[in-house]
């Protein structure tokens, strides 16, 4: 039965915040009511037995019934009713068809700009930025309408434009932290397993290419060709085996061959038996 009201033992004392409120008599003996409300809304070939009651507030009871209807195991139809003050006849509120813990209900709706993963965007395929996209910010928050009389009557933005000096939206702190973030705990950051088992770290390698701008304190690109990590950015605190300075740890070299040995036996010098 679900919707019990459990009722406190003897040896337990319910403190006034943990008391449960006692369902409504009247309301939570109106099986019957309820029933005849449901079968009345959707028919008696979809409702199925009586699964219990529950407190929904003052004079407020729901009532459960198992849902009889093909393609709905697991769910269950809620018949509401309420009484008013001092009043004996039980009215209901509303009957619902709500999904019980077996029920099989669809998976939570992903808005597409998350579901959407890099690796399904291929070529020709567009992947629009909303229009309030956090990663990024208007390159112009004043001046957009500011006209220098020195340079006709253009306004600054479109002059900028001209000059190969503006961009619409620029990545903002946040879309630049966001960045940082996922590439320092990706396969290009320190926590790598390439890069913990690395002879030496990116920030002394030869192949690092650095950045220019905030992100130079803490991230370069790779420029070494033969290592996977090549044209990607990696962390300072990354590393590969590719690194510039790598040598071999005298165990690792291999064992030294021993002299040649020259056979100048001839067939001259071997006695004949
Ligand atoms: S070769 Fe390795 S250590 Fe050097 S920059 Fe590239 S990833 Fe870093």
């Amino acid at each position: 039965m679900i919707g019990d009201v459990t009722t406190p033992t003897s040896q337990t004392t319910p403190t006034r915040a943990s008391r449960k409120p006692r369902p409504d008599a009247a309301l939570a003996n109106a099986v019957d009511v309820a029933l005849e409300a449901v079968v009345d809304a959707v028919g008696s070939a979809d409702v199925g037995e009586h699964l219990g009651h529950q407190n929904e507030g003052e004079r407020v009871v729901s009532h459960t019934f198992d849902c009889t209807r093909p393609g709905y195991r697991g769910w269950r139809w809620s018949v509401v009713l309420t009484r008013a003050s001092r009043q004996k006849r039980v009215t209901v509120d509303e009957v619902v068809l709500l999904p019980g813990p077996d029920a099989i209900v669809a998976p939570e709706w992903v808005p597409y700009l998350e579901r959407v993963q890099p690796e399904d965007v291929g070529p020709g395929d567009l992947l629009i930025p909303e229009e309030d996209d956090l990663r990024l910010a208007p390159a112009w928050f004043v001046g957009d309408e500011f006209t220098d009389p020195l340079l006709d009557d253009r306004p600054a933005r479109q002059v900028a434009d001209e000059l190969g000096l503006g961009r619409v939206r620029v990545l903002s702190m946040w879309g630049r932290d966001e960045a940082a973030e996922r590439w320092f705990e990706g396969p290009g950051g320190p926590e790598a397993a390439v890069a913990v088992a690395a002879p030496g770290r990116c920030r002394d390698c030869g192949f690092l290419q650095r950045l220019a701008g905030p992100l130079a304190s803490v991230f370069g690109v790779c420029a070494n060709g033969g290592v996977p990590d090549d044209g990607r950015v990696v962390a300072l605190d990354h590393g590969c085996g590719g690194h510039s300075e790598t040598t071999l740890k005298k165990s690792q070299l291999p064992p030294e061959l021993s002299s040649p040995v020259f056979d100048t036996v001839g067939s001259d010098e071997i006695e004949p038996l």
